[in-house]
């Protein structure tokens, strides 16, 4: 199976091209098909897996065909570590660099005025660790979940390890109802299946 068979657009096949990936791995040609059609996903897969761009790729089509420049976030991505949102980002600039959507990072430790201004420059993607959008959310009027219309949650068994439950629940809180949401997590605990059953409406289970 090849990225063309996948009903991927032309700037996206360009970029997996640029980026010398011959075929989708397993996770890749198991998700996009399915995150295509707009379906909740949730997906157990680890780290080298390809599962960035299993989830980046679908999300990024969406935004190409958005009927115009939207005011607030269309894709938010939430993380549980600075490090992992960061390759989450550059995974996401290198894949959008023949279009013109545009990734801003959130995260501790970063200037909090710096990243309001990249947030009011209406980024089309936030890849965020969740304390610190809540930070802006509680403190700035930078951010805006009312169109969004992509939720993913990065290695969710992490986000709940690390002690973010309240952070995600109050983030998929302000998120509309309206929307897909992907889910992936190296393990299936019962912590991560309550984490499902609140912020996944009849998710497809993949595994890779
Ligand atoms: P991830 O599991 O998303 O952290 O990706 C692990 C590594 O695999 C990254 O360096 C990606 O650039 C690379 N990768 C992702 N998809 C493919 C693919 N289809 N073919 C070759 N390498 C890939």
């Amino acid at each position: 199976n090849t990225f063309m068979e996948l009903n991927l657009s032309r700037p996206l096949l360009r970029a997996c091209e640029v980026l010398g990936y011959a075929k989708p791995t397993p996770i890749q040609a198991a998700c996009i098909p399915l995150a295509l059609t707009g379906r909740d996903i949730c997906g157990s897969a680890i780290t080298g897996s390809g599962k960035t761009a299993a989830f980046a790729l679908p999300a990024l089509e969406r935004l190409l065909f958005r009927p115009k420049r939207m005011k607030a976030i269309r894709v938010l991505i939430l993380t549980p570590t600075r490090e992992l949102a960061v390759q989450v980002h550059s995974m996401i600039q290198k894949l959008a660099q023949f279009t013109d959507i545009r990734c801003c990072l959130v995260l501790g430790g970063l200037s909090m005025k710096e990243q309001e201004a990249a947030l009011r420059s209406l980024p089309d993607i936030v890849v965020a660790t969740p304390g610190r959008l809540i930070d802006h959310l509680r403190n700035s009027m930078s951010v805006d979940l009312e169109d969004l219309a992509v939720l993913i949650l990065d290695e969710a068994d992490r986000l709940l390890e690390l002690g973010f439950s309240a952070e995600i629940h109050e983030l998929v809180r302000l998120c509309p109802k309206r929307r897909q949401t992907m889910l992936f997590s190296a393990t299936m605990t019962e912590e991560v299946d309550e984490l499902i059953k609140l912020s996944l409406t009849k998710p497809l289970r993949l595994s890779a």
